[in-house]
């Protein structure tokens, strides 16, 4: 009986792993051709600094509609493009693209300092990178302070003494660095110290629930305050309340993107969202109160 149900369950996990693999084969083969038949797009998500919140940047996020299955989702689809290599053509489209997207922001007189492109560890270690950096920002005439790569944190796990002179190569063209879904992944304090990162992306999963949960409340704070010290921005994700947007701001944190403030948007969408959002005014400082 227990041999049976054994080779039940080698069979269940064998017909589990065909069934992913012929997904993921799928998804392999539909995305070979989704570039050349346009069926990729790039939509961005407003970044505001959080005092005042103007506009100070936007994440280009790859958005994928495919005829028959609609939109598929980026976590379903970059790491099949990641196993299998794919991710060096897209994301040579995805930084090319960006930085022509940002050039048009600046052609048409919209003030946003920069556009943050996601960069995979595939690419991160690809030796091109530098190069292909290069040739995106000189064919859009873009200055490079007003590109931002994000990292997460295992693009540097593997080697971090190489990722170090990548880094260092990036940082010295002037381009800015920031690590991804910070508190998530493997970082070694010690190497994040020595890394050319010039701002943390607090994860959302520790933003999600600041308004009921104390623990994410003292994460947080720590991360902003850690950052501080160490000369580094913090940027919080997935905003989605007023009440994590206060506490942010209480605590130093310095910028935030989320669903609160905007989706991410279609390139033109996005752009009219720049034209028509107005700036919260400048907080006053509290008024003495006068007994009348
Ligand atoms: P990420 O870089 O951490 O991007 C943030 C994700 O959070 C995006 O998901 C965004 O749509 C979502 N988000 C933003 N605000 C909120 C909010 O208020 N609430 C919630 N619940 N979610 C929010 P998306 O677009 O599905 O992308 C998922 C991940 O896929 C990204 O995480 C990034 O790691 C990867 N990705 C997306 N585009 C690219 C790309 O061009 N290249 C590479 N290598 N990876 C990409
Ligand atoms: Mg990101
Ligand atoms: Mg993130
Ligand atoms: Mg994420």
């Amino acid at each position: 009986r227990a041999k049976q149900s054994g080779r039940n369950r080698f069979a269940f996990f064998t017909a589990e792993i065909e069934a992913r693999s012929a997904r993921t084969l799928q998804i392999e083969n539909a995305l070979r051709r989704a570039i050349e038949r346009g069926q990729l797009s790039l939509h961005y998500q407003p970044q505001v600094e959080l005092r005042e919140r103007r506009i100070v940047g936007a994440e280009a996020l790859l958005r994928w509609q495919h005829p028959e299955w609609g939109w598929v989702s980026p976590a379903e689809f970059i790491p099949v493009a990641e196993s299998s290599g794919l991710i060096v053509g897209i994301g040579e489209w995805v930084l090319r693209t960006a930085c022509r997207d940002a050039r048009a922001w600046l052609d048409a007189g919209l003030d946003v300092q920069s556009v943050s492109v996601n960069l995979s560890a595939v690419q991160f270690r690809h030796p091109q990178l530098a190069e292909l950096v290069d040739r995106c920002l000189e064919e859009a005439q873009l200055p490079p302070w007003r590109l931002e790569l994000e990292l997460t944190e295992g693009a540097a796990v593997d080697d971090p003494a190489h990722a170090l002179t990548i880094m260092e190569r990036l940082h010295a063209r002037g381009i800015r660095l920031s690590m991804d879904d910070f508190g998530t992944g493997y970082s070694s304090l010690s190497y994040l110290k020595r890394f050319q990162i010039s701002k943390l992306k607090i994860d959302q999963s520790f933003v999600r629930d600041l308004d009921e949960d104390a623990n994410d409340r003292a994460i947080v704070s720590a991360i902003v305050r850690m950052a501080q010290a160490l000369g580094m921005q913090t940027t919080a994700e997935g905003v989605e309340t007023e009440g994590q947007m206060a506490f942010l701001r209480e605590q130093g944190c310095d910028e935030a993107q989320g669903y609160l403030l905007s989706r991410p948007l279609p390139a033109d969408d996005f752009m009219r969202f720049v034209r028509s959002h107005r700036p919260l005014p400048a907080p006053t400082p509290a008024k003495p109160h006068i007994a009348e």
